[in-house]
């Protein structure tokens, strides 16, 4: 099974992928994770990267082509894979395109998560991620943000620089602008879910789950 979820920064993508992974046992493959690991452990990426996503900018295309193959060969992916923030461009779809052709895949899900800005706003604001895990949690649900419910690492939640309400409003606007293009050029090929995602999780994995079917 082959997933491409679409979404605006903060619909749940990253946790909807993560349990879409472990149910299907495919491989989860967030650009945005790779890229947070990078700058944690001071890679070339990381280095390139940090400045332009802490401001909510997308990093070059040239980049992600770079990183993603470099992932893709480290990973075995032909059973299956989600793919979560990729691709974002026009020139990203170049790349998938070249995965679909090699791996011989007709028939991609693709899934849109939709939701309002007022409510990804609220949602991204209140947004924590562990920094050993990354697991994603919400101070509106859990209190007690002191130790991760995955990995029971103590002290490694932190709010993401891009988490701020101005740079959300801008990573929003970039995803209208560069983003919509991808919607519309992959829309003409395949059939696309579409997905209210202002619903509690586990409703939007089930109706994602019903779909796939
Ligand atoms: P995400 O975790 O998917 O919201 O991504 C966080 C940030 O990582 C984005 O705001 C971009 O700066 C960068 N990023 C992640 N994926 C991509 C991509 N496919 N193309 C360009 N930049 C990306």
């Amino acid at each position: 099974m082959q997933i491409i979820l679409f979404g605006a920064p903060g619909v749940g993508k990253g946790t909807q992928a993560k349990i879409l992974a472990k149910k299907y046992n495919i491989q989860h493959i967030s650009t945005g994770d790779i890229l947070r690991d990078s700058i944690r452990n001071e890679t070339e990426f990381g280095i390139m990267a940090k400045n332009l996503m802490n401001k909510g900018e997308l990093v070059p295309d040239e980049l992600i082509g770079r990183l993603v193959k470099e992932f893709l060969k480290s990973t075995d992916y032909k059973q299956g894979f989600i793919l979560d923030g990729f691709p974002r461009t026009i020139e990203q779809c170049t790349l998938l395109d070249d995965i679909f052709d090699e791996l011989k895949i007709e028939n991609p899900h693709f899934i849109i998560l939709e939701s309002d800005t007022d409510i990804i706003v609220n949602r991204l604001t209140a947004r924590r991620q562990c920094t050993n895990c990354n697991t994603i949690i919400s101070l509106k649900h859990v209190k007690d943000a002191s130790t991760c419910p995955s990995c029971c690492m103590e002290g490694t939640f932190i709010k993401r620089e891009d988490d701020d309400e101005d740079v959300v409003r801008k990573r929003l606007d970039i995803y209208r602008k560069t983003t919509f293009p991808v919607i519309d050029y992959y829309r003409e090929k395949y059939n696309f879910i579409f997905l209210n995602a202002a619903e509690p999780v586990e409703t939007v994995t089930q109706n994602i789950i019903d779909r796939l079917i």
